[in-house]
């Protein structure tokens, strides 16, 4: 617990270093200040500054506990006891919660956590995410079949459907090659939520992108592209062939009880005016309205597309509801109109609601969507903001399930070269600068990008200075090493943090496509009916094994 401590060595520290270093110009107190003024206002600000530096450390630096060893004794001893404790829990789940991170690196897990701290008025590093609270941790290998860098659709068929795929395919083999709608078909493969359907459970996609973005689409549609969003997205290949775009998929591939997120343009024609922007249509040129379709021959059904009407949704007298809440993504969540948009906890509160309702229980997939899309501009701030409003959101779908019946997991599809280090101050912000100067006598953020739009590197070879102020703001691009217009994912593991029956299947070093057999197996859905492995997924039997040996020994002999 933090308590008002005495000065420690943290913050003396840190406020002699930079009242050393302002003295030698090399760091302002004040970043909106330049050192263009007299020697005397100079003085008086830097006592002013230190001041106010020794007020802030005083409550955000060192607990007065952390100095002493029986803080981190009595620490370990309580997290002893509790891992002591932890029993796998064998029965079999009710309900499946699949949080997906667009992007959630490991880097970016604890970028956000020490935020989610700040946020909240504390030094942040000593803070837990609600995901860090699970008790059982894998990792995760990401590579597509045919690519090492991994995209969101590939890696959601690995996710979702238990087998890996081509970059940007979704829902299919790796026999199919993007973009070749021929090659689908009899590739197809069935997600996690299509066998929970046909087990007779509820289930539910949400996420902050849009509905039919690749992560979500793997769910329930089968596309050797993740960018045939509409019919106007098909290739003349595609069309020849009879490929579907993912809307049409949305609403008749498999019944989705809880469809929450952006995407309305997909759903309707050109000359459709969408309800919220008047100057913009929908974007099919097959002339359908898909929220029509859906709607029709359903009872106890909703179709929303703001927060009101969100809000008025009656979760008791609901079994289908679709809520498309912007023409593509949603908002970020930092630029969110409160008034017309929900949060994603608000969406998943909904969704909890009406699917829990099932007495064979729920599968919900829900997706922190723009983790991603904060990273890909270079803009962390946008990217941690998400991060934690995603934490939040499982914060919520947990206060209203039993860890009993219901196994969650939570998961990144990829990373993103996002770095986050340099010499730091405890409680440095996390969108604050290093305390350290680089070698051409300029400040550098602790927050960097391995690539992407945050280049800015001149003409002459040098880069900009930056301070607090600047790095702090909102759209601010952290200093990126190698210039792209959009910086790339990461290659390496993501973390699966899972909790409720089963989730000690979640261990060790593992293949992301095993994710779904997992979750399926928790939940003896299919291929895992019996909550057995079925025959023709165990391993070789040692009979065949000893015969085959002795056969070899024969031909060698
Ligand atoms: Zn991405």
């Amino acid at each position: 617990m933090y308590v008002r401590a005495p000065y420690s060595y943290c913050s003396l520290s840190c406020a002699l270093c930079t009242l050393n270093a302002a003295f030698k110009g090399q760091m302002p107190l004040f970043p909106a200040f330049s050192f263009q003024i007299s020697m005397a206002r100079r003085q008086r600000l830097l006592v002013i500054g230190l001041l106010i530096f020794i007020s802030v450390q005083w409550t955000l630096c060192v607990s007065e506990d952390e100095l002493h060893a029986d803080y981190w004794n009595n620490k370990g001893k309580q997290a002893l006891h509790s891992a002591l404790n932890i029993q796998p829990n064998i029965r079999q789940a009710k309900n499946l919660i699949l949080f997906l991170g667009d992007g959630m690196g490991v880097t970016t897990v604890t970028a956000a956590r020490i935020l989610k701290g700040q946020m909240a008025g504390h030094s942040g590093e000593e803070t837990s995410l609600v995901m860090d609270t699970f008790p059982y941790l894998a990792l995760s290998k990401t590579y597509n079949v045919d690519q090492q860098m991994p995209d969101s659709a590939g890696t959601a068929t690995a996710y979702l459907c238990g087998v890996k795929a081509n970059y940007g395919t979704l829902g299919v083999t790796a026999a199919t090659p993007r973009e070749n709608c021929s090659a689908s078909y009899g590739n197809e493969v069935k997600s996690i939520l299509y066998r929970a359907k046909k087990a007779g459970k509820s289930v539910g996609i949400v996420t902050t992108t849009r509905v039919q973005h690749a992560s979500p689409a793997a769910s329930y549609a089968h596309s050797a592209d993740r960018d045939w969003y509409s019919d106007s997205d098909l290739t003349p290949e595609a069309v020849a062939n009879g490929c579907r775009d993912i809307a049409h998929q949305l609403i008749t591939n498999v019944e989705i009880n809880v469809i929450l997120g952006g995407g309305r343009q997909y759903m309707y024609g050109r000359e459709t005016k969408d309800p919220e922007y008047p100057d913009e249509r929908g974007d099919r040129v097959d002339g359908r309205n898909l929220i029509a379709e859906w709607i029709k021959n359903k009872t106890r059904v909703k179709y929303v597309w703001n927060k009101a009407q969100l809000d008025a949704v009656n979760p008791l007298n609901t079994d289908f509801l679709m809520g498309l809440f912007e023409p593509k993504d949603c908002r970020y969540e930092i630029d969110r109109d409160r008034t017309t948009d929900p949060s994603l906890t608000e969406m998943v509160e909904k969704a909890v609601k009406i699917l829990q309702k099932n007495p064979k229980g729920f599968f919900l997939f829900v997706e922190g969507g723009r983790i991603d899309h904060g990273h890909h501009a270079g803009r962390a701030k946008r990217a941690l903001t998400e991060t934690v409003e995603f934490d939040r959101a499982i914060g919520r779908a947990a206060e209203m399930t039993s860890e009993l019946d219901t196994m969650t997991v939570v998961t990144a599809d990829h990373s993103h070269v996002f770095a986050f280090g340099g010499h730091s101050y405890r409680g440095n912000p996390v969108m604050g600068i290093s305390r350290s100067i680089a070698k051409d006598k300029k400040r550098f953020t602790t927050a960097v990008y391995g690539n992407g739009p945050g280049y800015q590197i001149s003409e002459n070879g040098s880069r900009p200075d930056v301070n607090g102020t600047i790095s702090s703001h909102n759209d601010y691009r952290q200093q990126a090493t190698v210039p792209l217009s959009s910086e790339t994912h990461g290659i390496e593991d993501v973390a699966i943090f899972a909790k409720g029956p089963m989730s000690h299947l979640f261990h060790g070093v593992q293949e992301q496509s095993y994710i779904p057999h997992a979750m399926a197996f928790a939940a003896c859905l299919e291929p895992y009916e019996n909550c057995e492995l079925p025959d023709n997924a165990r391993a070789i039997c040692p009979s065949l094994l000893l015969l085959m040996m002795g056969l070899l020994f024969l031909f060698l002999s």
